[in-house]
């Protein structure tokens, strides 16, 4: 079958992310560690019942697709992530091709995929004690191969099960979440807006005031979670450019503020507070401080910004990919600040049900408002410049971009322009 295929494991890349050289094109540049290739092994059904073969509609470009792509990896992360040569893709939309007797499924039925490989897939028994406890995302057994053999924690990190973008992959029926005719370009949607939920949901309310930081895909979808969940929180979002603006109004933000030392004072004009102004540092203290605030980029000019906008024990929810990152903790331990991760999705006490379950729900209700947040939609053979797109970001116009593994599996709803 077709796939694209990526090898993190040679020498040269791992030397360049080793020396923290982020290279824009160490993914698809001259020795780039993917390849598009016609002749990779269908994937395998594991042993056991529930496993069913799947073929992609679309497939989102993620931010840690992303981050691979550009040699911007975790080392710290490679305990769990091991796969010498993976298929990515793990935001998928898909069509049942094969299902066996006994599945719940039928071929033909459109489903979107919770990616996670946690005991219940890799066939533990007993499972963990985090599976047990109802959180299989934090599952302490994600690096071992169980009979899947997958030496990582999801789907789009792994090669014996395939990934979104393939033409085929294999999932396990309870990874696998049933659609309908909700359209292709907001199922599409479901993983990271799982994701955005999750987040949304590590931080317990206490208060009014909230501020997102990041206007990319992730940003976009707390944002619209925490507008779906409180309809009358103030949310802000801090965001470069008018087509982040935009894009952050449509799915429910009240305003936003150009990212920078500014957003400490433009708080303090339009909701009140004092700015205090410390020697020697750039960013301000902004006193009687906002709720929360969700850190969808992870840098360290975002984590700084992030403490010094918060008010006495709010919550700091960290969402995007930080790494080793210099920030100043004074305010952390000064003001009792709460620092949150938050990643992936599982079952939601708060909720009494599973992020994915609310989300697809969700995107089946044309007042979630997330059309607008895939700009671009490429065929296979169209990857590098899928990957380009993507990277530029908002300087392309794009959020989500996605692939399309199968041109003989039609898309559903509207089609999206290229
Ligand atoms: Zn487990």
């Amino acid at each position: 079958m077709r796939a694209i295929v990526a090898s993190p494991s040679t020498p040269r890349y791992l030397w360049t992310a080793a020396a923290g050289r982020v290279r824009k094109d160490a993914g698809w540049g001259p020795g780039g560690i993917f390849q598009l290739r016609d002749d990779v092994s269908a994937p395998s059904t594991p042993v056991g019942g529930g496993w069913v073969r799947l073929r992609p509609e679309l497939s989102g470009v993620c931010g840690s697709d992303l981050g691979l792509a550009h040699a911007k990896i975790s080392f710290v992360l490679s305990a769990l992530y091991r796969s010498p040569r993976m298929i990515p893709g793990h935001e998928i939309v898909a069509v049942v091709a094969d299902a066996g007797p006994e599945s719940a499924l039928s071929v033909g039925e459109r489903v979107v995929v919770d990616p996670l490989l946690s005991c219940a897939q890799r066939g533990f028994d007993p499972r963990c004690a985090q599976c047990r406890a109802d959180r299989p995302h934090l599952c302490e057994r994600l690096d071992e191969p169980g009979r899947i053999g997958c030496l990582a924690p999801a789907i789009g990190f792994v090669e014996p099960l395939g990934g979104g973008w393939g033409e085929e992959l294999v999932a396990h029926e309870s990874q696998c979440r049933r659609v309908g005719d909700i359209p292709s370009h907001r199922a599409v949607l479901a993983e990271p807006a799982a994701i955005g939920l999750h987040a949304a949901l590590r931080w317990q309310r206490s208060g009014d005031r909230v501020v997102v930081i990041g206007p990319g895909t992730i940003g976009l979808l707390v944002t619209a979670a925490l507008r779906m969940l409180h309809p009358d929180l103030s949310i802000t979002v801090v965001s470069p450019g008018a087509f982040g603006d935009a894009q952050a109004r449509s799915v429910g933000a009240d305003r936003t503020i150009p990212p920078g030392a500014g957003v400490v004072t433009t708080l303090a004009d339009q909701d009140g507070g004092r700015v205090l102004r410390p020697r020697m540092t750039r960013v301000p203290l902004l006193e009687r401080g906002v709720d929360a605030v969700f850190d969808c980029v992870g840098s360290t000019d975002t984590i700084d910004l992030a403490t010094h906008i918060l008010r006495p024990r709010g919550t700091l929810v960290l969402i995007g990919a930080a790494g080793r990152q210099t920030a100043d903790w004074s305010l952390v331990w000064h003001r009792e600040l709460h620092v949150n991760g938050a990643a992936f999705y599982a079952p939601e006490p708060d909720l009494g049900r599973h992020t994915f379950d609310q989300v697809v729900e969700w995107l089946s209700d044309p007042s979630y408002p997330v059309d607008g947040l895939v700009t671009h939609v490429y065929d296979l053979d169209d990857w590098t410049q899928a990957l380009a797109t993507a990277s530029a970001g908002p300087a392309a116009q794009a959020v989500k971009v996605t692939l399309r593994p199968n041109s003989s599996v039609p898309l559903v709803g509207r089609s999206v322009a290229l």
